[in-house]
């Protein structure tokens, strides 16, 4: 992933209580509506940020609440990139956690958060330290839409 200048970001920062999986989704949706996404585009960023947020709710912060940090920026080439960063508990083996159906959260949990993040998005990046936190980066290009008339 490249370290240019995006053409524009934003970046929020959210206590890790269950109310704000769906504030971070919205949040996400409406800074990419200014790049004119496809509905498909669209449900894809939000389901990928929706299941990162997730994680740093549940096993992240688990019985506690921390800060949650959410930034996106895009590029000139329709580049958007994802970043959901906890200073939470952290992940001791990261690929064993990124295997579908591998999951710590017991009965309730699929195990199927990365699997879904990896296949709506185009890379998928997570980096982790036990007792440090867990920063997930993911990217996805957008298509160029074809605009009709003017
Ligand atoms: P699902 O997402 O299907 O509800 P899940 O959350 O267990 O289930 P994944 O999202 O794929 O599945 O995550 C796999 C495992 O990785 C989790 O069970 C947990 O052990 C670990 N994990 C994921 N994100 C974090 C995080 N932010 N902090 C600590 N551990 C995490
Ligand atoms: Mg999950």
């Amino acid at each position: 992933m490249k370290t240019e200048k995006p053409v524009n970001e934003m970046k929020t920062v959210f206590p890790s209580c269950s109310a704000n999986e769906s504030f971070a989704r919205a949040a996400a949706a409406a800074f990419l509506a200014q790049l004119d996404p496809t509905l498909e585009e669209l449900n894809d960023v939000r389901t990928a940020v929706s299941e990162a947020v997730t994680n740093c709710i549940v096993h992240g912060y688990r019985d506690t609440i921390g800060q949650v940090t959410l930034i996106l920026r895009f590029y000139e080439d329709r580049r958007v990139s994802v970043t959901v960063r906890d200073r939470g508990c952290g992940i001791p083996d990261v690929p064993l956690a990124m295997e579908p159906l591998y999951t710590t959260g017991g009965a309730e949990r699929a195990g199927l958060g990365f699997a879904v993040m990896e296949s709506c998005m185009d890379k998928l990046r997570v980096s982790s330290r036990p007792g440090k936190g867990t920063t997930v980066t993911m990217e996805k290009r957008l298509s160029r839409r074809i605009t009709h008339g003017g």
